[in-house]
């Protein structure tokens, strides 16, 4: 008997964890220094094996966004994606407890849709660059100097933000949303680089707004590079390369395929290409390298500090005795007021796509 915590498992038990680990996990090469070799899912095994144990106990699912570690990804997450699939997970969530393996605004997310669950985030340090960029005070302010503006928040954001604002947006339906809008100027937050590129895409769509944007980035792609573009595309002939909207306008432009996570691996798993650049975090990178272990990535890609601070032992921890700091609360005002922001978002996302 082998044991991880309060939990023991027999060599079988462990070796098929291992097998199972090893066989999602072989290709994958996204988190320099971090190996997913044999050996490496040996040790992963006990701690998989435990959590997984630990969701059927405490009637938990975890979700798990594509930015953190691929042995938390495919080893433990009942649901995987980006911040939009993860919402609606959570929403029709009927478990008792979630964990969200992902950073804080979107275990408060989580909160605020389904506010009958314990909603566990593993590390209460794992904030945003741009969610922590606007606070609900700063975003009142903002709301008295352009009374007549449609307040727009981008998903990434606190509940005190989404509180204050009209409708949720995610990078997957932020140019069909705002387009749909009646009023002709947009307060739109707290990323001024995603405001950019609606700018310009409504623009290219004809839609005539005037988009005023807060001034938070996210830092991890914040800093792609349209000049490291050209020179990625001389090394490797028949490059695509693909961006997130968090991105700079000048990258976007650069770019073959710009989209939330959610839609650049659908793009790459329809895209037939030699090599691809994904210019955006690494964990997209090692989920590609699961599910399309047959294409090639050139690196390039950055890794999300806040979201690589959620690991399996962290994981294991909060979900067997979780820590008062590890429960998400919002006060009931704020919560509500939250939900009817993204409520928003929902009733208009399905109408948009038809
Ligand atoms: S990748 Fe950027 S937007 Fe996403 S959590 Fe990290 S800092 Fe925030």
């Amino acid at each position: 008997m082998s044991h991880a915590g309060t939990v023991s498992f027999t060599p079988a038990e462990l070796e098929a964890e291992t097998e199972r680990l090893f066989r999602v996990l072989l290709h994958v090469d996204c988190t320099p220094g971090k190996s997913w070799n044999y050996e490496a899912c040996r040790g992963f095994a006990p701690l998989t094996l435990e959590i997984n144990r630990l969701k059927k106990e405490k009637d938990a699912v975890i979700l798990t966004h594509s930015y953190v570690e691929p042995e938390i990804v495919y080893g433990v997450g009942d649901f995987k994606g980006d911040s939009y699939f993860l919402s609606l997970m959570a929403r029709e969530s009927k478990a008792k407890v979630i964990v969200f393996a992902g950073v804080v605004f979107m275990a408060e997310t989580a909160k605020i849709l389904s506010p009958d669950a314990t909603v566990i985030v593993p590390d209460r340090g794992s904030g945003c660059s741009l969610a922590d960029s606007l606070t609900g005070d700063q975003l009142r302010k903002l709301k008295a100097a352009y009374p007549d503006a449609a307040v727009v928040c981008y998903i990434n954001s606190t509940a005190d933000v989404k509180a204050e604002s009209d409708v949720c947006v995610t990078s997957g339906n932020v140019y069909d949303i705002i387009a749909a809008l009646p009023q002709p100027r947009i307060l739109f937050v707290p990323d001024r680089l995603m405001g950019e590129n609606v700018r310009t895409e409504l623009k290219r769509r004809g839609v005539a707004k005037e988009i005023i944007t807060s001034d938070g980035t996210c830092i991890v792609h914040d800093v792609f590079d349209a000049a490291a573009v050209a020179d990625a595309r001389a090394r490797f002939p028949g490059l695509k390369v693909v961006a997130h909207p968090e991105c700079t306008p000048e990258v976007a432009a650069a770019a073959d395929f710009v989209g939330s996570t959610g839609a650049m691996m659908k793009y790459v798993k329809t895209t037939s290409a030699p090599y691809y650049l994904m210019l955006t975090e690494c964990g997209l990178v090692g989920r590609l390298q699961v599910e399309t272990p047959e294409k090639h990535f050139i690196g390039g890609c950055r890794l999300c500090p806040y979201m690589k601070l959620n690991s399996l032992e962290k994981v294991r921890d909060a979900l067997a005795a979780p820590r008062p700091d590890q429960i998400v609360t919002l006060d009931e005002e704020i919560r509500r007021r939250a939900a009817r922001c993204i409520d928003r978002m929902f009733e208009l996302a399905p109408a948009i796509k038809g």
